[in-house]
């Protein structure tokens, strides 16, 4: 079937070449630009069947688009470069004009030998050639004439700059996406970087503290043992080094018993047995613990009021929080001072409690490290206190659980405020209690 457009005068012809410049400029889109270019030329000259042919990598002329037909993925209209007449006008760099298939050597034949007129030209971009461009008219439609060439050859060069364009746009398109991707690429690589970079500090951390903190107290415990083992000491003195050996031992157990409840806390092995606390009689049973090594030096202060609404939460962990934050305070006031317990209501349902010492206080640029698992400061200040650097990082796991949260204000020199926000018990009265009910019995009708 022809696809033949309303016969033209040549002074329509500029116009539609005008026209037809600017629907191929339109597209920065490879396929939509094919599909202008063959639908341009419908508009100038009638024609059966329209062929657009572009150069790939290895030097072939493959049908890209076509018009008149339908293109199959598998269709062979594959041509060497010289080969067939659209093969010829790209290795000749000029249009040819087949006035009859049946007597033009140039001629290939793909869908059997119909007699038919041919008008091919090639598309190029300066120096380049694209590939070419391919017009037939089968018998009886009258054959291609001379001027065609020259308004389809006018045509084509508009095409090959639309398509190269577009060719272009595309591979952009495909650079910045490419970019985009090793961006992404590239920050996961970092990200991985800062992980291993992170890792590799907590390990060098882990392996300093633990050093320190077991050696201090083995290194005691053997030179203790020794000396008792030898016989260098006697009478009240040996009680003296026993009792060094046991507080070493404790130390260490203690030091052992922080990591596993440490691990524990980390990896969520820690069941809560949720109820009722109150905060009162828990802060004065931890700050009773410190009594005795603080008498002297440091002022306990409970300040939680009585009458404080009670947390929902478990007893023991809410204790080892709480423990854990009084230690924390007395250990880093080394010269004394008071600490001090406190709580209130805050908003969104939720119990603030809070422990406050007049300590050495935080560096501001440790700050946010301070909850990492093994992380120490380590100033001229905490030279000589001992810990094992996961006091806080237990003490946040906790809170978690608890959905609470934990935050704090330091100042180096002057102390440091850590409070925790921990829900509020609410009361729930138990469902009444209505005994068996009655069968359901309906009224007979
Ligand atoms: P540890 O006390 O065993 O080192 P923590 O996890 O409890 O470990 O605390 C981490 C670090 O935070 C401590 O090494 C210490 O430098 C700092 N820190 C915690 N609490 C206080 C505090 N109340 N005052 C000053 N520094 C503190």
């Amino acid at each position: 079937m022809a696809i033949l457009p309303p016969p033209r005068d040549d002074s329509d012809q500029l116009e539609l070449l005008h026209g037809v410049s600017g629907v191929l400029g339109a597209s920065p889109d490879m396929d939509a630009t094919m599909d202008a270019v063959l639908r341009a030329i419908m508009l100038v000259l009638p024609f059966d069947t329209a062929s657009l042919f572009l150069v790939d990598h290895d030097g072939h002329l493959r049908i890209c688009a076509a018009l008149g037909y339908e293109l199959d993925g598998r269709d062979p209209r594959v041509f060497p470069v010289g080969s067939g007449v659209v093969g010829w006008v790209v290795s000749n760099r000029t249009p040819a004009l087949v006035l009859d298939s049946e007597h033009d050597g140039r001629f290939e034949a793909f869908d059997g030998r119909t007699p038919r007129s041919l008008l091919a030209v090639p598309l190029c971009v300066g120096e380049r050639v694209l590939g070419s461009l391919c017009l037939v008219r089968r018998v009886p439609a009258p054959p291609f004439a001379e001027a065609d060439t020259t308004l389809v050859a006018t045509i084509a060069n508009s095409a090959a700059l639309a398509l190269e364009n577009a060719r272009l746009h595309e591979q952009e398109r495909a650079l910045r996406l490419r970019l985009e991707e090793l961006n992404q690429l590239y920050s996961q690589e970092r990200r991985l970087v800062e992980q291993l970079e992170r890792h590799d500090r907590v390990y060098s951390s882990v392996v300093s503290t633990v050093s320190h903190e077991l050696r201090t107290p083995l290194m005691g415990i053997q030179g203790f043992a020794r000396m008792i083992r030898d016989g260098d000491i006697e009478g009240e003195e040996v009680r003296d080094f026993a009792s060094e050996i046991h507080d070493n031992a404790v130390r260490l157990s203690r030091y052992v018993c922080g990591i596993l409840s440490e691990d524990a806390v980390e990896r969520g092995n820690v069941n809560l047995e949720l109820r009722e606390v109150r905060l009162r009689p828990l802060a004065d049973r931890v700050l009773r613990s410190f009594a005795p090594m603080t008498r002297g030096t440091h002022q306990l202060v409970n300040d939680v009021p009585a009458d404080l609404p009670s947390v929902r939460g478990d007893a023991d962990r809410l204790t080892q929080i709480a423990f854990n934050l009084v230690s924390n305070a007395v250990k880093y006031s080394p010269m004394g001072g008071q600490v001090r317990v406190w709580a209130r209501p805050a908003e969104g349902g939720k119990v603030e409690l809070g422990v406050d010492d007049e300590g050495i206080g935080i560096p501001v640029d440790s700050q946010s490290r301070v909850f990492e698992r093994f992380y120490r400061v380590a100033t001229p200040e905490t030279r000589g206190i001992t810990g094992a650097g996961v006091g806080l990082s237990i003490v946040k796991g906790l809170v978690d659980l608890h959905g609470g949260s934990i935050a704090f204000d330091s100042e180096q020199g002057r102390g440091s405020s850590f409070r925790v926000r921990l829900p509020q018990w609410v009361y729930f009265p138990p469902a009444a209690d209505y005994g068996e009910l009655p069968a359901l019995s309906r009224l007979s009708r």
